[in-house]
């Protein structure tokens, strides 16, 4: 089977679309490749799409030779040796960002959820107890919701917070604008004791870690419930445990824990199993088929962008630039050298000996690598390419148009 694009461990279809825009036929693999499979099956792809169970090793990029671009077709990268693919000049995207609704979406239900006790009276009827009583029980109307990092998806929790008539406060370490009606708080402390509901949605990082252990969870307000959909290093689950088992906090709903599961297959342990007005998930809250699409689209048209004009914003492993398309007319050059003394005085010097006017030039270096892209009048294609390519800094050449 032989096609420019092959996409593997079913990535969504809504891939296609720009795939098929960027010139390129598409297949596809079901499961997850690697080692010599992954080879044989890529072998003469421009373009290959994975999620995060196959392995883009250095040994598969090396003999990938036709591979422009990588698709991550996810969040992690890790399933792909980043430098070897920059030192090929092959070029990775992943998808961040596309699963941010639905991580906050999670949060609005869990918001009300704890405050209604709603999983412990299911799990009540389930088990035969009929528990009908309004105490403890509240509306989220009015009350304060604290939300800790105010990046892509706190910012949006804030805004859907705010349609249900709470009130937001959030902490972030970077100055962020406040959407609505939300107000910033300068510090933590602050917002644990005014609110209660805290969410987090920080990143995982050293300074991150254990940020709502033991002191933070007895600054929040008596009955005050607490969110982790962020990452499971930041919360300690044992302090939690504990300020849910003499009543301190009210109720806690964790999507992400220290230790996981590395399959479905495995079995799952954590030390709020069993505690009351406790909702725990598998790490599910960007687990959504509108997020995989998404994720199918954003990362598609990131390597449309990258094949038609060149552009690698947000790539993870090269230098980022943001080119408009090119002008019909003329040519572009796009060229991934070793980042040393003397490249671009060479490229110059091979074009003006074709007795090329240069339009446009951006160039951006990331360590070892430099990346310049040059808009030129038409040049004999063939000598122009031959000469780039034979400089002994080269490590990737395209020419479009
Ligand atoms: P983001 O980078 O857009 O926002 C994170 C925000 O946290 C930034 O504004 C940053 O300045 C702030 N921040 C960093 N350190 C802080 C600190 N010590 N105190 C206060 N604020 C701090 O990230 P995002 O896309 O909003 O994601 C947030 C978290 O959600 C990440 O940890 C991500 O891994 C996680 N996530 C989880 C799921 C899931 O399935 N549960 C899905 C997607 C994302």
């Amino acid at each position: 089977m032989t096609s420019d694009a092959l996409l593997l461990e079913k990535i969504h279809s809504d891939a296609d679309d720009a795939l098929n825009r960027s010139g390129l036929d598409v297949n596809r693999i079901d499961g997850a490749l690697e080692g010599q499979a992954l080879i044989d099956a890529a072998n003469g792809c421009r373009v290959l799409g994975v999620r995060s169970k196959s392995a883009v090793t250095a040994e598969a990029l090396n003999a990938l030779t036709s591979l422009e671009a990588v698709g991550c077709f996810c969040i992690g990268t890790n399933q792909v040796a980043l430098d070897a693919a920059a030192a090929a000049g092959v070029v990775v995207f992943n998808s961040p960002f596309s699963n941010t609704r639905s991580v906050a979406e999670m949060t609005i239900a869990e918001i009300i959820a704890l405050q209604r006790k709603l999983f412990d009276r299911s799990m009540g009827l389930h088990a035969g107890t009929w528990q009908k009583s309004a105490t403890g029980s509240h509306e989220v109307r009015g009350r304060t919701l604290g939300i800790i990092g105010y990046g892509h998806i706190g910012s949006q929790v804030s805004v859907l917070a705010e349609s249900l008539g709470m009130r937001v406060i959030y902490h972030d370490i970077v100055p962020r604008m406040p959407l609505g009606n939300a107000i910033a708080c300068e510090s933590l402390n602050e917002l644990l004791k005014a609110s209660d509901t805290v969410t987090l949605h920080v990143p995982a990082s050293p300074a991150t870690k254990d940020l709502i252990g033991e002191k933070e969870l007895r600054s929040m307000q008596p009955g005050a419930s607490l969110i982790n959909n962020a990452r499971g290093s930041v919360v300690d689950l044992a302090a939690l445990s504990k300020a849910i088992g003499d009543g301190h906090i009210g109720g806690a709903a964790i999507d992400v824990f220290p230790q996981e599961p590395g399959s479905n297959e495995e079995s799952f342990k954590c030390p709020l199993a069993g505690s009351p007005n406790v909702i725990l998930t598998p790490h599910v809250g960007g687990s959504t088929e509108e997020a995989q699409a998404q994720i199918g689209r954003d990362v598609a048209l990131k390597i449309e962008r990258f094949l038609t004009t060149g552009t690698t914003t947000t790539a993870v492993n090269v230098p980022e630039v943001d080119l408009p398309s090119h002008h019909p007319d003329q040519m572009r050059i796009l060229h991934f050298h070793r980042n040393v003394p003397g490249v671009l005085s060479a490229l110059h010097s091979i074009l003006a000996d074709a007795q090329a006017n240069i339009h446009a030039e951006y160039l951006q270096s990331l360590g070892d690598l430099s990346y310049v892209i040059l808009d030129v009048d038409p040049i004999d294609r063939e000598q122009v390419g031959k000469s780039i390519s034979a400089l002994p800094e080269t490590i990737r050449l395209r020419i479009l148009g």
